[in-house]
């Protein structure tokens, strides 16, 4: 028995027969065809690209059904790579120029072109290469397919599933994960891969537990053996013994038991346990549109958090107001017309999608740069054409617009202004849009929070985003694992500005809410409950377990744990205080 561990990407434990991915890949000889062959050698070529982009295009309307457009996106994407006339004339000059085979031009052609963008991304600092690396890695997908038609490989094996299996590879592409279907493909576990990447994102979106970044243990393993995989810890555990098993076996069943539980929780209010319940609103966050869906399935009254850079992804040029317009549009329409809709406005920049939109590359410190609010206000064309999008779909819903990491007044301000000059121009332009939406801020840099009670008399709402709050506020970068110690929601200065927020919209009788990690955690609810928070916005998954502490706590003993816990000098006290607290009010409580 050995165990593996890496990146956890996609919840739930699952157990099976290993299918092992060869790690080999397909090896292109060096091969050149005679003179006199060469034109067949293009027609070749020719035919395999247009079956790689029929390919491509079949799955992307597969997809588009299954899970959505931002995913069927992917391989619209891919059809057209396949289908550019400057990449198919680059390889035809190789085979005519070189009497080279087809498959040794393609492999050559797409290999330059993967090795200057690894060669671009190492002259980049570490953290802004993730978009460049993905790209790579899909080039190389790319490759593969056009090769398998060359050579007569097929590349659907995981359509023909039969037997229920767990999927171990050194890499999956999306092309290959677009095609599991979580009846046959439990799980999966790879040697490379992170938790941003497409394949992880995809396994999220089809409900697949998955286990990413593993580092090199497909040569432990054999075809056929025993696995299990617990996407919640980032597990991957080989040929298990008899006790394993059975644990594993266990918690399995409990996760399903788990989501029975809270399924039978999702239809009830999530109101506190007191004499007079005191409702609190959660709302889902999402990254696609598809995700409003899990927001309705969990029991969340709305959207409180719709991330739009998500728009971004499989993109190498801005989203048009159109793309913009119908995605929010989508989740309006599946949301209907009174849940509220919080689309916060790109935040793109630092982690997300850095190398795309005006996002400058090479900045020494991106977190503390050219990021979110900033860049769009720089970029007056790409924020207002988000921002006609949003006004024109508000006629399908209750939306809300929310800016990010507004440091300023000034800020704040200037975007206002703009939300105004759009809508003037909408109206000018006779386009229908609804004039009375409403504006929040979120509040996710101290600053912001320092100046909660000046923000308020501009804003609608507040939304206090932990993830960011933390990390400015603690000088502690949130993707460092060097400094998680000191990246802690629980640390007391935290606490004090979120005290801080709540306060002052209190008194401006706006409404306030907390859309950041903590707000999805069991054991800061009745910290929040008592600071005041009457709304929380967390990642669809975890709303059933954010009700069930709700739906048993008393809102004056939630304003105890808040007093004492403000009280606290360190991040340690307040969480082992908190602890200790959460299994007195529900000692079933997940930790
Ligand atoms: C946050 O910072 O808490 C937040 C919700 O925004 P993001 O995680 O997208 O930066
Ligand atoms: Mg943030």
């Amino acid at each position: 028995m050995e165990y593996k561990y890496g990146i956890a990407v996609s919840p739930g434990v699952a157990i099976g027969p290993a299918l092992v991915l060869d790690t080999e890949g397909v090896l292109i000889q060096h091969r050149t065809v005679p003179p006199d062959q060469v034109e067949a050698e293009v027609v070749r070529l020719q035919k395999a690209l247009d079956e790689a982009a029929e390919d491509a295009r079949s799955t992307r309307e597969r997809l588009t059904a299954k899970i959505g457009p931002t995913f069927g996106n992917i391989f619209g994407a891919q059809a057209s790579v396949f289908q550019d006339p400057g990449l198919r004339s680059q390889v035809e000059t190789l085979i005519r120029i070189q009497y080279y085979s087809a498959e040794y031009a393609v492999s050559r052609v797409i290999r330059d072109f993967v090795k200057t963008l690894e060669e671009a991304a190492r002259k980049i600092p570490e953290h802004s290469r993730a978009e460049i690396l993905r790209r790579s890695a899909e080039f190389i997908d790319l490759e593969r397919q056009v090769l398998a038609n060359l050579l007569g490989h097929p590349t659907d094996t995981f359509t023909n599933l039969t037997e229920p299996v767990v999927i171990l590879a050194n890499d999956l592409m999306p092309s290959d994960t677009a095609d599991f279907n979580p009846r046959t493909v439990r799980a999966f576990a790879t040697e490379s891969g992170g938790n941003t990447s497409h394949t992880a994102i995809l396994a999220g979106a089809l409900e697949i537990p998955a286990v990413v970044g593993i580092g090199r243990f497909l040569t432990d393993v054999s075809g056929g053996d025993m696995v299990i995989v617990d996407g919640e810890e980032g597990v991957l555990i080989i040929d298990p013994d008899e006790d394993t098993l059975r644990r594993y076996e266990d918690k399995r069943i409990a996760l399903l038991s788990r989501v029975d539980r809270y399924e039978s929780i999702r239809d009830k209010p999530a109101v506190t346990n007191d004499a007079t319940p005191v409702p609190i609103r959660l709302l889902g966050n999402i990254e696609l549109a598809q995700e409003a869906e899990h927001c309705l399935e969990r029991g969340a009254e709305g959207v409180g958090l719709y991330r739009t850079e998500f728009l971004y992804l499989n993109k190498t040029a801005d989203p048009t107001e159109e793309e913009h317009y119908s995605a929010y549009a989508s989740v309006l329409h599946k949301l209907g017309p009174s849940r509220p809709v919080v689309i916060r406005t790109l935040d793109l920049g630092a982690d997300k999608f850095s190398s795309l939109s005006g996002t400058v590359a090479g900045e020494k410190n991106p977190f503390l740069g050219l990021r979110s609010v900033r860049l769009c206000l720089r970029n007056l064309d790409l924020f207002k054409t988000q921002l006609r999008a949003i006004l024109r779909a508000a006629v399908h819903g209750d939306v809300r617009v929310m800016f990010p990491m507004i440091s300023t007044m000034d800020e704040l301000r200037q975007c206002k202004t703009l939300l105004n000059e759009v809508k003037e121009d909408l109206e000018d332009a006779g386009v229908p849009f609804k004039r009375d939406v409403r504006v929040g801020t979120m509040i996710e840099v101290p600053s912001a929070a320092l100046l909660a009670d000046f923000m308020a008399r501009e804003v609608d709402f507040f939304s206090i985003g932990t993830n960011d709050l933390i990390q400015y506020t603690l000088a502690a970068d949130r993707n460092n694992e060097n400094v998680a110690n000191l990246y802690q929601p629980s640390d007391p200065a935290v606490l004090r500005l979120i005290q801080m927020v709540v306060q002052a919209a209190q008194r401006a009788q706006i409404e306030v809410n907390v859309c950041g990690e903590m707000s999805g955690e069991q054991l800061f609810i009745p910290l929040l409950v008592g600071m005041g928070l009457r709304q929380l916005s967390a990642t669809p998954r975890k709303i059933p377990e954010i009700k069930q502490v709700i739906r048993v706590l008393q809102v004056t003993e939630a304003q105890e744990v808040a007093r004492r816990a403000l009280g606290l000098e360190t991040a340690r006290q307040v969480s082992s205080y908190l602890r200790e607290q959460l299994r007195r009010i529900l000692p079933q409580a997940v930790d």
